[in-house]
């Protein structure tokens, strides 16, 4: 917004009589003016604002014109202040000539200066001014709708982090429920199969929709985390195609790998890098007819480890190819899939491609003529690869385990599956009634939720640290927040372990055998 301080003339006539009648003169032609005397108050005042500068040469004396010449190259980008510099009679002066030399934007006007060609060089440089202020404002509008998007943006990751952790809270029951009825043989039962398999394929999908949501509203503010080490990528591709597998068996597709005969070393995060070509297998399994041929190979090339998913599906069209990557982006909602997604599943590949150090690109001829993801990561050389470890899960030592969760059908289900696996359970519906239950029940383990009305799981967690009575119990808190400050947060309250909703079964077994 231009304000009455923005169209003043800013000026200092060689004399008092002078700066009168170039005043009256400017005010005639409809310029407001303000007459100073000090070259270092004039300075001041262009803070406040200002159309031009008129100065008479006898005022730029060298110390006094250092604070203008400052004052100038300090201007925004939108801003260059006209100066009108008035010289005396005669050959050009030492002092214009510095002046005309640092000052910028200068016009000289010999004295004495015919009327018209002040006025007419004053409304010259006002107008120049005038479209200053316009970028100015444009520039403004522009910050306006950048923040304006920003927020938007912000907001947008607030809501997919909250929709996430929201979905996240009744699949934990359900997928515990199902753990439940398969260990109850209902998914041998020739009359429920059809149905718990339907369950428990589309739970699953829907547990994944869920962690991809999360996952990608993490990378977006920047919470997510690799952890590097040793890997052998055939291994990890392997270990995609089986994470994959009932997709791609489910379609009737064939997989046909090749791979590099010896290891290709790579640094990275097995579990990201599984997540990475499960993803692109998942792909390539959605966007191919029933019964097609997906190729997986893994080799080396030059300083780089290759993987190529390629399937002979639906392809992609030129124009969409540099934008599958984006977020949100679906070639063809149209015609979507059984197993559609959120459009996000790429995005992700890319950023964690890219926290490996690597690239991923996509190729296609086209339409109806099958596509390839193809994904390098820089090969690491020294490092030797460490052994399989084994991976074998104790059974469930008799245990009594008193599990805290506002959510009853969270609770109830998660202690029929413990109950059902040999512990000894217990149920708390608030942190208050886990405190009494301590004493009566006497637990080895508490499954603590954290997010709890009245007392959360933090102050159960102090209460019972506080009280050495309490000293051999293990505490782990089962919670749908898992970023690394929340797990911080939890341990500094007192908690063993930190699991993240919904629970999963092996590793709840793991903890619970070394708890
Ligand atoms: P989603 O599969 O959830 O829609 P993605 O981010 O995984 O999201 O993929 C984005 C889009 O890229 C898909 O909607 C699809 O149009 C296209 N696409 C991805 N993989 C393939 C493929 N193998 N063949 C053809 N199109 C694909």
């Amino acid at each position: 917004m231009t304000t009455t301080q923005d169209l003043r003339f800013l000026l200092i006539a060689p004399t008092a009589k002078d700066a009168e009648i170039t005043s009256g003169l400017l005010n005639g032609a409809g310029i407001e003016t303000a007459i100073f005397t000090s070259l270092e108050r004039l300075v001041q005042e262009l803070n406040v604002g200002a159309a031009a500068v008129m100065i008479g040469e006898e005022h730029l004396t060298g110390a006094s014109l250092a604070p203008l010449a400052a004052w100038l190259s300090r201007q925004p980008p939108w801003s260059d202040l006209p100066m009108l510099i008035l010289t005396r009679p005669g050959a050009d002066s030492p002092e214009s000539a510095e002046a005309w030399r640092t000052l910028g934007n200068v016009t000289l006007l010999e004295r004495p200066t015919r009327v018209t060609t002040l006025l007419s060089a004053a409304q010259t440089a006002i107008r120049a001014r005038a479209r200053q202020y316009q970028i100015r404002g444009h520039l403004a509008e522009r910050q306006k709708t950048e923040q304006a998007l920003r927020t938007a943006d912000r907001r947008k990751d607030e809501f997919l982090a909250t929709l996430g952790h929201e979905l996240r809270n009744p699949l934990a029951p359900i997928l515990n429920s199902l753990e439940i009825l398969k260990l109850s043989g209902a998914f041998e039962d020739a009359r429920t199969a059809p149905a718990c398999a339907v369950m428990e394929r589309q739970v699953h999908h829907l547990n994944r929709l869920v962690d991809d949501l999360l996952e990608v509203s993490r990378i977006t503010r920047g919470i997510i985390e690799v952890k590097k080490e040793a890997l052998d990528l055939t291994a990890i591709v392997k270990a995609a195609i089986e994470t994959s597998r009932p997709v791609l068996d489910n379609l009737r597709h064939e997989i046909r790998a090749e791979f590099e005969p010896t290891q290709i070393c790579i640094g990275g995060d097995a579990v990201r890098l599984t997540q990475v070509f499960a993803n692109l297998l998942n792909n390539a399994a959605k966007y191919t007819n029933h019964g097609g041929v997906i190729k997986v190979t893994t080799r080396r090339e030059g300083g780089e480890a290759v993987v190529s998913v390629k399937d002979n599906g639906i392809g992609i069209a030129p124009s969409a190819l540099a934008q599958v990557f984006d977020m949100f982006m679906q070639v063809d909602r149209s015609t979507r899939r059984s197993q559609g997604g959120l459009g996000i599943g790429l995005t992700l590949v890319r950023s964690l491609v890219g926290m490996h150090g690597g690239s991923v690109e996509a190729r296609s001829d086209g339409p109806g003529l099958g596509s390839e993801f193809i994904v390098r990561l820089p090969l690491m050389t020294e490092a030797a690869l460490p052994t399989e470890a084994s991976r074998r899960i104790q059974p469930l030592p008799s245990k009594r385990i008193l599990i805290v969760d506002d959510s009853r059908d969270g609770g109830e289900s998660l202690a029929m599956l413990l109950r059902v696996l040999g512990a000894e359970v217990s149920l708390a519906h608030s942190g208050r009634s886990a405190l009494d239950c301590i004493n009566s029940f006497r637990p080895d383990v508490l499954l603590l939720d954290i997010g709890m009305p009245g007392m959360d799981g933090y102050e159960v967690a102090r209460r019972i640290r506080a009280n050495p009575d309490n000293r051999g119990i293990s505490l782990i808190a089962l919670t749908g927040w898992g970023q690394d400050e929340d797990r911080q947060r939890s341990t500094a309250a007192g908690f063993d372990h930190h699991l993240v909703k919904p629970a999963d079964i092996d590793q709840l077994r793991q903890l619970l055998t070394v708890a």
